[in-house]
């Protein structure tokens, strides 16, 4: 069409600008579809403690299984669930469904569930929370909420009193993706999280030659000490990665390394091997690869 000139190429973009808009239109209807039929899946990736080598929690990650399409990633379709105000009902059913899972599981085994932005927005959060955690009977301090920068984007009282109506309730909040986002270290001082995830971009490439995520790392990692916080060193694929992030002092660690996100049942069987994630298990398969 680029030949046909000026015109002919207006026509293309028009053409696909259309076909754009029509694709993400299909997918919102087949995402609401999913959500009303039980098309949405929770994944668990398991969190190991550096110190132990134990598994202590699992991240919740959702995974939508389309009819045609297979497997669509999450860092796709959220957006469009938080464009569609899809994400309340999709983040509702991801709080009860992880706390369901997590009944069934060892009782010093957390999990860890996102919250976007405009859950967190929600002023009834707090009661879909308690409600999730009530239903399935698990206790507050075996959740954890995953919250990213942007919540502070419009920081008002409204912020604020959720995150005081949260801990409240007991549940444990983690800062998501440390680092990426519009970070301001004020909010440290009054924000009650009981962890930090230094995100995955930082980790990448750290033990390369030169790099300075090594020392951005170090000094993530003496701020949340200093304020009494975890650290959760994320996407962490390789030995050398791990080693460096334990030796940096992360006392958690989450990555391909040890495991990808599993199934509920793949997640429980896990844990019914021995809480112990690796001992010199990984290590040495990894090695031997
Ligand atoms: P996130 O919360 O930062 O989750 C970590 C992402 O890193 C996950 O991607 C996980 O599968 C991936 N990951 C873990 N270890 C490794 C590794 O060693 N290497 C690499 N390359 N990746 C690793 P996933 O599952 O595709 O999720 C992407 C994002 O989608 C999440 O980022 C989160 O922001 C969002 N998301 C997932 N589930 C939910 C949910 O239930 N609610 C909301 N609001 N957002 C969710
Ligand atoms: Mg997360
Ligand atoms: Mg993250
Ligand atoms: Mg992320």
């Amino acid at each position: 069409a680029a030949k046909d000139g000026g015109r002919g190429r207006y026509h293309f973009y028009a053409a696909d600008l259309h076909s754009d808009a029509e694709e993400r239109r299909q997918l919102e209807e087949e995402l609401r579809d999913a959500v009303a039929h039980g098309g949405l899946e929770l994944y668990y990736q398991p969190v190991v403690q550096t110190a132990t080598e134990r598994i202590t929690g699992f991240e919740a990650l959702l995974r939508w299984h389309h009819p045609q399409h297979g497997f669509i990633s999450p860092a796709k379709f959220i957006p469009i669930a938080e464009d569609t105000g899809l994400i309340a009902a999709i983040g509702e059913w991801a709080l009860r469904t992880a706390c369901q899972d997590l009944a069934q599981w060892p009782q010093d085994v957390r999990v860890a569930v996102n919250v976007s932005p405009l859950q967190f927005a929600n002023p009834a959060l707090p009661t879909i929370v308690t409600s999730a955690l009530a239903h399935a009977g698990v206790e507050p301090e075996r959740l954890e909420l995953e919250i990213t920068e942007s919540v502070f984007l419009n920081n008002d009282e409204g912020t604020d009193q959720m995150f005081k109506q949260l801990k409240s309730i007991g549940v444990r909040l983690a800062l998501d993706d440390f680092g990426t986002g519009y970070s301001s270290l004020g909010y440290l001082r009054s924000a009650p999280f009981d962890k930090i995830k230094i995100d995955q971009s930082f980790v990448r490439g750290a033990t390369q030659p030169g790099s300075r995520n090594g020392a951005i790392i170090a000094s993530i990692v003496s701020l949340a000490e200093a304020l009494g916080m975890e650290t959760t060193a994320e996407g962490v694929e390789t030995l050398d990665e791990l080693d460096l992030v334990r030796m940096l002092g992360c006392s958690h660690v989450q990555g391909y390394i040890y495991e990808r996100p599993l199934s509920a049942v793949n997640a429980a069987a896990r844990l019914s091997t021995g809480l112990v994630a690796v001992a010199q298990g990984p290590r040495s398969a990894r090695a031997s690869r």
